[in-house]
Protein backbone atom coordinates (compact mmCIF):
# COMPACT_ATOMS: atom_id res chain seq x y z
CA UNK A 1 0.00 0.00 0.00
CA UNK A 2 3.11 2.63 0.92
CA UNK A 3 4.71 1.15 -1.85
CA UNK A 4 2.11 2.03 -4.48
CA UNK A 5 1.42 5.95 -2.80
CA UNK A 6 5.20 5.92 -2.88
CA UNK A 7 5.20 5.32 -6.54
CA UNK A 8 2.17 7.53 -7.01
CA UNK A 9 3.84 10.42 -5.48
CA UNK A 10 7.46 9.94 -7.23
CA UNK A 11 5.15 9.79 -10.79
CA UNK A 12 3.56 13.22 -9.58
CA UNK A 13 6.92 14.51 -8.79
CA UNK A 14 8.44 13.51 -12.16
CA UNK A 15 5.18 15.26 -14.23
CA UNK A 16 5.67 18.36 -11.98
CA UNK A 17 9.09 18.46 -12.76
CA UNK A 18 8.67 17.81 -16.27
CA UNK A 19 6.25 20.62 -15.93
CA UNK A 20 8.04 22.74 -14.47
CA UNK A 21 10.95 22.25 -16.91
CA UNK A 22 8.28 23.01 -19.40
CA UNK A 23 7.18 25.87 -18.04
CA UNK A 24 10.69 27.55 -17.54
CA UNK A 25 11.62 27.23 -20.96
CA UNK A 26 8.17 29.40 -22.21
CA UNK A 27 8.65 31.52 -19.07
CA UNK A 28 12.08 32.14 -20.88
CA UNK A 29 10.48 32.92 -24.10
CA UNK A 30 7.99 35.02 -22.36
CA UNK A 31 10.52 37.16 -21.00
CA UNK A 32 12.01 37.29 -23.96
CA UNK A 33 9.40 38.35 -25.87
CA UNK A 34 8.61 40.54 -23.43
CA UNK A 35 9.55 44.72 -23.98
CA UNK A 36 12.15 45.80 -22.26
CA UNK A 37 11.17 49.85 -22.02
CA UNK A 38 14.68 51.11 -22.87
CA UNK A 39 15.74 54.13 -24.06
CA UNK A 40 15.97 52.53 -27.45
CA UNK A 41 12.01 51.84 -28.08
CA UNK A 42 9.90 53.57 -30.72
CA UNK A 43 8.81 56.28 -27.83
CA UNK A 44 12.35 57.62 -27.96
CA UNK A 45 12.53 57.89 -31.71
CA UNK A 46 9.41 59.23 -32.02
CA UNK A 47 10.08 61.68 -29.51
CA UNK A 48 13.29 62.38 -31.16
CA UNK A 49 12.25 62.53 -34.56
CA UNK A 50 9.96 65.75 -32.84
CA UNK A 51 13.01 67.32 -31.36
CA UNK A 52 15.11 67.34 -33.79
CA UNK A 53 12.16 68.53 -36.34
CA UNK A 54 12.35 71.41 -33.56
CA UNK A 55 15.77 71.63 -33.75
CA UNK A 56 15.82 72.15 -37.39
CA UNK A 57 12.98 74.65 -37.73
CA UNK A 58 14.72 76.47 -34.84
CA UNK A 59 18.06 76.29 -37.27
CA UNK A 60 16.91 76.92 -39.93
CA UNK A 61 15.04 80.13 -38.17
CA UNK A 62 18.33 81.14 -37.44
CA UNK A 63 19.46 80.87 -40.61
CA UNK A 64 17.10 83.01 -42.18
CA UNK A 65 17.86 85.56 -39.88
CA UNK A 66 21.46 85.33 -40.44
CA UNK A 67 22.32 84.23 -36.46
CA UNK A 68 23.84 80.42 -38.05
CA UNK A 69 25.35 79.16 -41.25
CA UNK A 70 24.12 76.50 -43.76
CA UNK A 71 26.02 73.81 -42.68
CA UNK A 72 24.34 73.86 -39.10
CA UNK A 73 20.89 73.29 -40.73
CA UNK A 74 22.67 70.74 -42.38
CA UNK A 75 23.86 69.24 -39.96
CA UNK A 76 20.18 68.97 -38.14
CA UNK A 77 18.84 68.17 -41.33
CA UNK A 78 21.27 64.98 -41.42
CA UNK A 79 20.77 64.19 -37.79
CA UNK A 80 16.42 64.18 -38.77
CA UNK A 81 16.72 62.25 -41.98
CA UNK A 82 19.24 59.22 -40.38
CA UNK A 83 16.92 59.19 -36.74
CA UNK A 84 14.06 58.76 -39.88
CA UNK A 85 15.96 56.01 -41.46
CA UNK A 86 16.38 54.33 -37.90
CA UNK A 87 12.56 53.94 -37.40
CA UNK A 88 11.67 53.01 -40.47
CA UNK A 89 13.51 49.78 -40.44
CA UNK A 90 14.69 46.74 -38.18
CA UNK A 91 13.55 46.86 -34.30
CA UNK A 92 11.71 49.85 -33.91
CA UNK A 93 9.77 49.59 -37.27
CA UNK A 94 8.62 46.43 -35.78
CA UNK A 95 7.66 47.41 -32.16
CA UNK A 96 5.64 50.46 -33.82
CA UNK A 97 4.19 47.70 -36.06
CA UNK A 98 3.22 45.72 -33.01
CA UNK A 99 1.75 48.82 -31.35
CA UNK A 100 -0.43 49.26 -34.29
CA UNK A 101 0.27 52.92 -34.72
CA UNK A 102 -0.67 54.79 -37.49
CA UNK A 103 2.83 55.79 -38.93
CA UNK A 104 2.29 57.65 -42.25
CA UNK A 105 3.74 60.62 -40.86
CA UNK A 106 6.98 59.56 -40.61
CA UNK A 107 6.62 58.47 -44.03
CA UNK A 108 5.35 61.50 -45.49
CA UNK A 109 8.16 63.40 -43.37
CA UNK A 110 10.71 61.55 -44.70
CA UNK A 111 9.60 62.18 -48.43
CA UNK A 112 9.00 66.04 -47.54
CA UNK A 113 13.02 66.05 -46.51
CA UNK A 114 13.81 64.20 -49.59
CA UNK A 115 11.76 66.31 -51.83
CA UNK A 116 13.94 69.45 -49.96
CA UNK A 117 16.81 67.33 -50.04
CA UNK A 118 19.11 69.74 -52.92
CA UNK A 119 17.57 72.66 -51.12
CA UNK A 120 19.22 72.11 -47.81
CA UNK A 121 22.76 71.19 -49.40
CA UNK A 122 22.48 73.95 -51.64
CA UNK A 123 21.92 76.52 -49.45
CA UNK A 124 24.18 79.37 -49.90
CA UNK A 125 26.01 81.15 -47.23
CA UNK A 126 24.58 84.70 -47.45
CA UNK A 127 20.65 84.76 -47.65
CA UNK A 128 18.15 86.26 -45.64
CA UNK A 129 14.61 86.08 -47.36
CA UNK A 130 14.31 83.22 -49.51
CA UNK A 131 10.70 82.19 -50.15
CA UNK A 132 11.64 78.30 -50.77
CA UNK A 133 13.57 78.40 -47.38
CA UNK A 134 10.20 79.69 -45.49
CA UNK A 135 7.85 77.39 -47.56
CA UNK A 136 10.20 74.49 -46.36
CA UNK A 137 10.20 76.04 -43.37
CA UNK A 138 6.22 76.37 -43.01
CA UNK A 139 6.03 72.32 -44.26
CA UNK A 140 8.65 71.66 -41.11
CA UNK A 141 5.93 73.21 -38.78
CA UNK A 142 2.66 71.46 -39.85
CA UNK A 143 4.53 68.20 -38.54
CA UNK A 144 4.62 69.33 -35.10
CA UNK A 145 1.46 68.56 -34.26
CA UNK A 146 1.09 65.02 -35.95
CA UNK A 147 4.51 64.27 -34.67
CA UNK A 148 3.33 65.02 -31.10
CA UNK A 149 -0.03 62.84 -31.62
CA UNK A 150 1.89 60.00 -32.68
CA UNK A 151 4.08 60.48 -29.79
CA UNK A 152 1.23 59.98 -27.46
CA UNK A 153 -0.29 57.28 -29.81
CA UNK A 154 2.68 55.53 -29.41
CA UNK A 155 3.14 56.22 -25.31
CA UNK A 156 -0.27 55.21 -25.20
CA UNK A 157 0.64 52.07 -26.77
CA UNK A 158 3.85 50.94 -24.93
CA UNK A 159 2.20 51.61 -21.79
CA UNK A 160 -0.88 49.28 -22.45
CA UNK A 161 2.29 46.86 -23.50
CA UNK A 162 4.02 47.84 -19.96
CA UNK A 163 0.66 46.56 -18.92
CA UNK A 164 0.07 43.29 -20.68
CA UNK A 165 4.14 42.73 -19.32
CA UNK A 166 3.37 43.42 -15.53
CA UNK A 167 0.07 41.19 -16.18
CA UNK A 168 2.68 38.26 -17.55
CA UNK A 169 4.79 38.15 -15.06
CA UNK A 170 2.38 38.08 -12.30
CA UNK A 171 0.99 35.29 -14.10
CA UNK A 172 4.57 34.22 -14.42
CA UNK A 173 5.39 34.49 -10.52
CA UNK A 174 1.83 32.80 -9.68
CA UNK A 175 2.31 29.62 -12.14
CA UNK A 176 6.06 29.37 -10.67
CA UNK A 177 4.66 29.77 -6.99
CA UNK A 178 1.95 26.97 -7.45
CA UNK A 179 4.65 24.68 -9.02
CA UNK A 180 6.96 25.11 -6.29
CA UNK A 181 3.69 24.82 -3.89
CA UNK A 182 2.89 21.60 -5.53
CA UNK A 183 7.05 20.12 -5.62
CA UNK A 184 7.45 21.27 -1.81
CA UNK A 185 4.41 19.06 -1.35
CA UNK A 186 5.33 16.07 -3.02
CA UNK A 187 8.48 16.23 -1.62
CA UNK A 188 6.65 16.35 2.29
CA UNK A 189 4.37 13.46 1.41
CA UNK A 190 7.62 11.67 -0.21
CA UNK A 191 9.52 12.55 3.05
CA UNK A 192 6.16 11.10 5.16
CA UNK A 193 6.12 8.07 2.94
CA UNK A 194 9.60 7.31 3.88
CA UNK A 195 8.95 7.78 7.52
CA UNK A 196 6.33 5.62 7.63
CA UNK A 197 7.99 2.86 5.43
CA UNK A 198 10.80 2.77 7.91
CA UNK A 199 8.20 2.26 10.31
CA UNK A 200 6.91 -0.64 9.00
CA UNK A 201 9.88 -2.13 7.84
CA UNK A 202 11.48 -2.36 11.57
CA UNK A 203 7.78 -3.75 12.49
CA UNK A 204 7.91 -5.99 9.94
CA UNK A 205 11.63 -6.82 10.70
CA UNK A 206 10.16 -7.30 14.40
CA UNK A 207 7.83 -9.50 13.62
CA UNK A 208 10.22 -11.61 11.58
CA UNK A 209 12.69 -12.05 14.25
CA UNK A 210 9.58 -13.05 16.73
CA UNK A 211 8.97 -15.97 14.06
CA UNK A 212 12.07 -16.76 13.84
CA UNK A 213 12.22 -16.94 17.39
CA UNK A 214 8.84 -19.05 17.38
CA UNK A 215 10.51 -21.05 14.62
CA UNK A 216 13.73 -21.96 16.15
CA UNK A 217 12.18 -22.39 19.32
CA UNK A 218 9.36 -24.90 17.64
CA UNK A 219 11.90 -26.93 16.19
CA UNK A 220 13.79 -27.25 19.45
CA UNK A 221 10.76 -28.20 21.11
CA UNK A 222 10.25 -30.87 17.85
CA UNK A 223 13.63 -32.21 18.22
CA UNK A 224 12.61 -32.72 21.96
CA UNK A 225 9.28 -34.54 21.09
CA UNK A 226 11.52 -36.85 18.63
CA UNK A 227 13.96 -37.62 20.88
CA UNK A 228 11.06 -38.43 23.05
CA UNK A 229 9.39 -40.41 20.67
CA UNK A 230 12.38 -42.26 19.76
CA UNK A 231 13.86 -43.02 23.15
CA UNK A 232 10.88 -42.51 26.16
CA UNK A 233 8.23 -44.26 24.36
CA UNK A 234 9.36 -46.35 21.30
CA UNK A 235 11.76 -48.40 23.77
CA UNK A 236 9.42 -49.01 26.65
CA UNK A 237 6.70 -50.02 24.12
CA UNK A 238 8.56 -52.48 22.43
CA UNK A 239 9.56 -53.97 25.85
CA UNK A 240 5.51 -53.81 26.47
CA UNK A 241 4.80 -55.51 22.82
CA UNK A 242 7.36 -58.65 23.46
CA UNK A 243 6.06 -59.10 27.21
CA UNK A 244 2.34 -59.21 25.87
CA UNK A 245 3.13 -61.13 22.90
CA UNK A 246 5.33 -63.60 25.72
CA UNK A 247 2.32 -63.71 27.49
CA UNK A 248 -0.02 -64.39 24.95
CA UNK A 249 2.20 -66.97 23.77
CA UNK A 250 1.70 -68.91 27.41
CA UNK A 251 4.73 -68.21 28.81
CA UNK A 252 3.30 -67.65 31.81
CA UNK A 253 1.13 -69.92 32.20
CA UNK A 254 -2.67 -69.78 30.81
CA UNK A 255 -4.94 -67.27 31.76
CA UNK A 256 -8.36 -66.66 31.93
CA UNK A 257 -10.89 -65.84 29.25
CA UNK A 258 -11.14 -62.62 30.49
CA UNK A 259 -7.59 -61.84 30.97
CA UNK A 260 -6.87 -63.23 27.85
CA UNK A 261 -8.89 -60.63 26.50
CA UNK A 262 -7.77 -57.65 28.01
CA UNK A 263 -4.38 -58.86 26.98
CA UNK A 264 -5.25 -59.38 23.41
CA UNK A 265 -6.57 -55.81 23.73
CA UNK A 266 -3.49 -54.52 25.19
CA UNK A 267 -1.09 -55.93 22.01
CA UNK A 268 -3.46 -54.82 19.95
CA UNK A 269 -3.13 -51.16 20.86
CA UNK A 270 0.53 -51.40 22.03
CA UNK A 271 0.50 -52.14 17.89
CA UNK A 272 -1.36 -49.15 16.68
CA UNK A 273 0.67 -47.26 19.07
CA UNK A 274 4.02 -48.66 17.69
CA UNK A 275 2.95 -47.83 14.32
CA UNK A 276 2.11 -44.80 14.76
CA UNK A 277 5.53 -43.83 16.46
CA UNK A 278 6.99 -45.50 13.34
CA UNK A 279 4.77 -43.41 11.16
CA UNK A 280 5.41 -40.23 13.00
CA UNK A 281 9.30 -40.94 12.92
CA UNK A 282 9.18 -42.12 9.02
CA UNK A 283 7.62 -38.77 7.77
CA UNK A 284 9.80 -36.66 10.34
CA UNK A 285 13.20 -38.25 8.36
CA UNK A 286 11.09 -37.81 5.03
CA UNK A 287 10.57 -34.23 5.74
CA UNK A 288 13.80 -33.27 7.00
CA UNK A 289 15.80 -35.44 3.79
CA UNK A 290 17.30 -37.56 6.42
CA UNK A 291 16.59 -41.13 4.56
CA UNK A 292 18.86 -42.95 1.93
CA UNK A 293 17.78 -44.94 -0.74
CA UNK A 294 19.33 -47.95 -1.83
CA UNK A 295 17.48 -48.10 -5.53
CA UNK A 296 17.86 -51.03 -7.87
CA UNK A 297 16.10 -51.83 -10.86
CA UNK A 298 12.74 -54.13 -10.56
CA UNK A 299 10.40 -55.83 -12.55
CA UNK A 300 7.08 -53.84 -11.23
CA UNK A 301 5.06 -56.80 -12.13
CA UNK A 302 7.09 -59.12 -10.18
CA UNK A 303 6.77 -56.97 -7.03
CA UNK A 304 3.29 -56.66 -6.51
CA UNK A 305 2.69 -60.16 -8.01
CA UNK A 306 5.00 -60.69 -4.95
CA UNK A 307 3.29 -58.81 -2.32
CA UNK A 308 -0.19 -59.82 -3.69
CA UNK A 309 -0.80 -62.63 -1.29
CA UNK A 310 0.05 -60.34 1.92
CA UNK A 311 -2.31 -57.66 0.69
CA UNK A 312 -5.19 -60.77 0.47
CA UNK A 313 -4.35 -61.70 4.00
CA UNK A 314 -4.98 -58.43 5.37
CA UNK A 315 -8.30 -57.91 2.92
CA UNK A 316 -9.70 -61.33 3.80
CA UNK A 317 -10.45 -59.40 7.35
CA UNK A 318 -12.78 -57.01 5.53
CA UNK A 319 -14.23 -59.40 3.19
CA UNK A 320 -12.38 -57.74 0.51
CA UNK A 321 -10.54 -58.93 -2.07
CA UNK A 322 -7.70 -57.63 -4.25
CA UNK A 323 -7.03 -58.56 -7.95
CA UNK A 324 -4.19 -57.43 -9.88
CA UNK A 325 -4.38 -56.93 -14.02
CA UNK A 326 -0.46 -56.58 -15.46
CA UNK A 327 -1.36 -55.45 -18.50
CA UNK A 328 2.86 -55.19 -19.62
CA UNK A 329 5.70 -57.71 -19.44
CA UNK A 330 8.99 -56.15 -17.85
CA UNK A 331 7.53 -53.22 -16.29
CA UNK A 332 11.28 -52.33 -15.42
CA UNK A 333 11.58 -49.52 -12.74
CA UNK A 334 14.53 -47.94 -10.84
CA UNK A 335 13.08 -48.55 -7.11
CA UNK A 336 14.36 -48.74 -3.31
CA UNK A 337 12.22 -52.50 -3.07
CA UNK A 338 11.47 -52.18 0.41
CA UNK A 339 10.23 -48.06 0.45
CA UNK A 340 8.22 -49.15 -2.76
CA UNK A 341 6.67 -52.24 -1.21
CA UNK A 342 5.80 -49.08 1.50
CA UNK A 343 4.10 -47.27 -0.92
CA UNK A 344 2.21 -50.11 -2.22
CA UNK A 345 1.12 -51.71 0.69
CA UNK A 346 -0.25 -48.24 2.25
CA UNK A 347 -2.27 -47.71 -0.40
CA UNK A 348 -3.93 -50.81 -1.05
CA UNK A 349 -4.45 -50.48 2.81
CA UNK A 350 -6.44 -47.31 2.04
CA UNK A 351 -8.32 -49.30 -0.65
CA UNK A 352 -9.67 -51.95 1.64
CA UNK A 353 -9.97 -49.94 4.42
CA UNK A 354 -12.70 -47.58 2.66
CA UNK A 355 -14.51 -50.38 1.04
CA UNK A 356 -17.73 -52.01 1.55
CA UNK A 357 -17.66 -55.97 2.20
CA UNK A 358 -17.67 -57.99 -0.23
CA UNK A 359 -16.00 -55.63 -2.78
CA UNK A 360 -12.81 -55.76 -4.92
CA UNK A 361 -9.48 -53.47 -5.20
CA UNK A 362 -8.19 -53.13 -8.32
CA UNK A 363 -4.26 -52.55 -9.04
CA UNK A 364 -3.64 -52.38 -12.89
CA UNK A 365 -0.39 -52.06 -14.18
CA UNK A 366 0.73 -50.49 -17.71
CA UNK A 367 3.48 -48.67 -19.34
CA UNK A 368 4.23 -46.67 -21.97
CA UNK A 369 7.52 -45.58 -23.65
CA UNK A 370 8.73 -43.21 -20.56
CA UNK A 371 6.20 -44.54 -17.69
CA UNK A 372 5.16 -47.37 -15.42
CA UNK A 373 2.15 -46.48 -14.04
CA UNK A 374 0.11 -48.64 -11.01
CA UNK A 375 -3.22 -47.55 -11.04
CA UNK A 376 -5.33 -49.06 -7.06
CA UNK A 377 -8.86 -48.36 -7.76
CA UNK A 378 -11.81 -49.21 -5.29
CA UNK A 379 -15.34 -48.87 -5.30
CA UNK A 380 -15.42 -47.72 -1.68
CA UNK A 381 -16.52 -44.54 -0.25
CA UNK A 382 -14.54 -42.15 -2.20
CA UNK A 383 -13.87 -38.43 -1.15
CA UNK A 384 -15.38 -35.02 -1.71
CA UNK A 385 -13.84 -32.76 -4.05
CA UNK A 386 -12.75 -29.76 -1.41
CA UNK A 387 -11.08 -32.86 0.51
CA UNK A 388 -8.77 -34.17 -2.65
CA UNK A 389 -5.85 -31.54 -2.36
CA UNK A 390 -5.63 -31.94 1.31
CA UNK A 391 -5.34 -35.62 1.66
CA UNK A 392 -1.83 -36.07 0.91
CA UNK A 393 -0.75 -33.60 4.07
CA UNK A 394 0.03 -35.00 7.36
CA UNK A 395 -2.41 -35.78 9.70
CA UNK A 396 -5.30 -35.05 7.17
CA UNK A 397 -8.22 -37.40 7.51
CA UNK A 398 -11.25 -36.30 5.54
CA UNK A 399 -13.76 -38.04 8.64
CA UNK A 400 -11.01 -37.18 11.58
CA UNK A 401 -13.89 -37.65 14.01
CA UNK A 402 -13.93 -40.14 17.30
CA UNK A 403 -17.42 -41.89 15.88
CA UNK A 404 -15.41 -42.86 12.23
CA UNK A 405 -15.07 -46.70 12.44
CA UNK A 406 -11.22 -46.87 10.13
CA UNK A 407 -8.19 -46.48 12.22
CA UNK A 408 -5.15 -45.16 11.18
CA UNK A 409 -3.38 -41.24 11.89
CA UNK A 410 -3.66 -39.84 8.50
CA UNK A 411 0.27 -39.94 7.78
CA UNK A 412 -0.14 -42.73 5.41
CA UNK A 413 -0.44 -40.66 2.06
CA UNK A 414 1.71 -38.24 3.00
CA UNK A 415 5.03 -40.78 3.37
CA UNK A 416 3.72 -42.42 0.07
CA UNK A 417 4.12 -38.90 -1.77
CA UNK A 418 7.47 -37.94 0.16
CA UNK A 419 9.10 -41.58 -0.74
CA UNK A 420 7.15 -41.59 -4.49
CA UNK A 421 8.63 -38.04 -5.35
CA UNK A 422 12.19 -39.39 -3.64
CA UNK A 423 12.12 -42.45 -6.15
CA UNK A 424 11.74 -39.62 -9.30
CA UNK A 425 8.00 -40.31 -9.75
CA UNK A 426 4.39 -38.70 -8.80
CA UNK A 427 1.43 -39.57 -7.18
CA UNK A 428 -1.97 -38.83 -8.15
CA UNK A 429 -5.86 -39.22 -7.10
CA UNK A 430 -9.17 -39.15 -8.87
CA UNK A 431 -12.64 -40.15 -6.71
CA UNK A 432 -15.89 -39.74 -6.57
CA UNK A 433 -18.51 -39.76 -3.23
CA UNK A 434 -19.83 -43.19 -3.04
CA UNK A 435 -18.60 -44.36 -6.23
CA UNK A 436 -15.01 -45.01 -5.47
CA UNK A 437 -11.54 -43.53 -5.51
CA UNK A 438 -8.28 -44.47 -7.62
CA UNK A 439 -4.63 -43.56 -6.44
CA UNK A 440 -2.10 -43.50 -9.83
CA UNK A 441 1.59 -44.42 -8.68
CA UNK A 442 3.52 -42.99 -12.16
CA UNK A 443 7.14 -43.77 -12.26
CA UNK A 444 9.98 -43.44 -14.78
CA UNK A 445 11.24 -46.40 -16.83
CA UNK A 446 14.60 -47.84 -16.04
CA UNK A 447 15.83 -47.04 -19.22
CA UNK A 448 14.50 -43.23 -19.07
CA UNK A 449 16.55 -42.54 -15.39
CA UNK A 450 19.17 -43.88 -16.48
CA UNK A 451 19.36 -41.46 -20.09
CA UNK A 452 18.79 -38.70 -17.67
CA UNK A 453 21.48 -39.47 -15.08
CA UNK A 454 24.21 -40.30 -17.95
CA UNK A 455 22.41 -36.35 -19.35
CA UNK A 456 23.28 -35.40 -15.52
CA UNK A 457 26.86 -36.73 -15.60
CA UNK A 458 27.70 -34.88 -18.83
P1 LIG B 1 -2.76 -43.93 8.15
O1 LIG B 1 -2.53 -44.19 6.72
O2 LIG B 1 -1.76 -42.96 8.73
O3 LIG B 1 -2.95 -45.14 8.94
P2 LIG B 1 -5.13 -42.78 7.08
O4 LIG B 1 -5.30 -43.95 6.19
O5 LIG B 1 -6.33 -42.16 7.66
O6 LIG B 1 -4.13 -43.10 8.26
P3 LIG B 1 -3.88 -41.55 4.84
O7 LIG B 1 -3.54 -42.86 4.28
O8 LIG B 1 -2.90 -40.46 4.77
O9 LIG B 1 -4.32 -41.64 6.36
O10 LIG B 1 -5.18 -41.04 4.14
C1 LIG B 1 -5.70 -39.78 4.48
C2 LIG B 1 -7.19 -39.77 4.32
O11 LIG B 1 -7.51 -39.82 2.95
C3 LIG B 1 -7.91 -40.90 4.93
O12 LIG B 1 -8.15 -40.72 6.29
C4 LIG B 1 -9.17 -40.91 4.13
O13 LIG B 1 -10.08 -39.96 4.64
C5 LIG B 1 -8.73 -40.51 2.76
N1 LIG B 1 -8.48 -41.67 1.90
C6 LIG B 1 -7.29 -42.18 1.57
N2 LIG B 1 -7.45 -43.24 0.71
C7 LIG B 1 -8.77 -43.36 0.49
C8 LIG B 1 -9.56 -44.24 -0.29
N3 LIG B 1 -9.02 -45.21 -1.03
N4 LIG B 1 -10.89 -44.08 -0.26
C9 LIG B 1 -11.46 -43.09 0.46
N5 LIG B 1 -10.77 -42.21 1.22
C10 LIG B 1 -9.44 -42.36 1.25
MG1 LIG C 1 -3.62 -44.82 5.15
Amino acid sequence: MLRKLRILVLGSLFILLALIVISMTSVRERISGLDGGNPTGPIWFVTGIEYDLLQLELELKNYTLGRSGPEDVNRRFDILWSRLIVIQKGDTAEKLDRYQVDRTVLDSLFAMLKANDSLVVNLPQQIAQDSTVREFLDKIVTYNSPLRNLSLDVLQASSRASKIRREELADINTQSTILTGMVVAAFVVLGALQILETAQTKRSLKEKERLLRDATAAGVAKSQFISVMNHELRTPLTSIRGAVTLLNAGAAGVFPDKAKRLLDMVQKNSEQLSLLIEDILEIEKLMAGRFELRTEIVDMGALIADELPNFNAYAKASDVTVVLNTQTDGALVEVDTKRMRQVLSNLVHNAVKFSRPGNAVHIDLTQSADEVVIAIADKGIGIPDDALPKIFDSFYQVDSSDSRNTGGTGLGLSIVKNLVEAMRGNVSVTSQVDQGTTFYVVLPVASVVAQSNMQAAE
